[in-house]
């Protein structure tokens, strides 16, 4: 249903009948490392996320899942130079 409170306008999973049945009733903004998410809208009440309506608890165990501003990097290799070739290399 769409949302008449903090998110007002915006189809939400958690509206119903009776109102926000998010824990507590309603979203919680946005936090500080969300800050560049582009899951990050403005409301007139205030910044908040467009999937997920508590923040905080996303980034309590690590970087939220969602997030487009991070960059997960993932190492390729092991960075060292097979030293059979580099040996090979050096002998012509
Ligand atoms: S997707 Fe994650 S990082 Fe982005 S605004 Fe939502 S909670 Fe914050």
């Amino acid at each position: 249903m769409v949302c008449t409170s903090v998110k007002d306008g915006y189809d939400c999973l958690f509206m119903n009948k009776k109102g926000c049945q998010f824990n507590g009733g309603s979203c919680h903004t946005v936090i500080e490392q969300c800050e560049g998410c582009l899951k990050v809208q403005d409301f007139p009440t205030g910044k908040y996320c467009l999937i997920f309506p508590d923040p905080p608890a996303k980034w309590r165990i690590g970087t939220c899942s969602m997030a487009t501003h991070v960059k997960t990097t993932v190492k390729k290799g092991n960075g060292k130079i097979n030293p059979l070739k580099a040996s090979k290399r050096n002998a012509h």
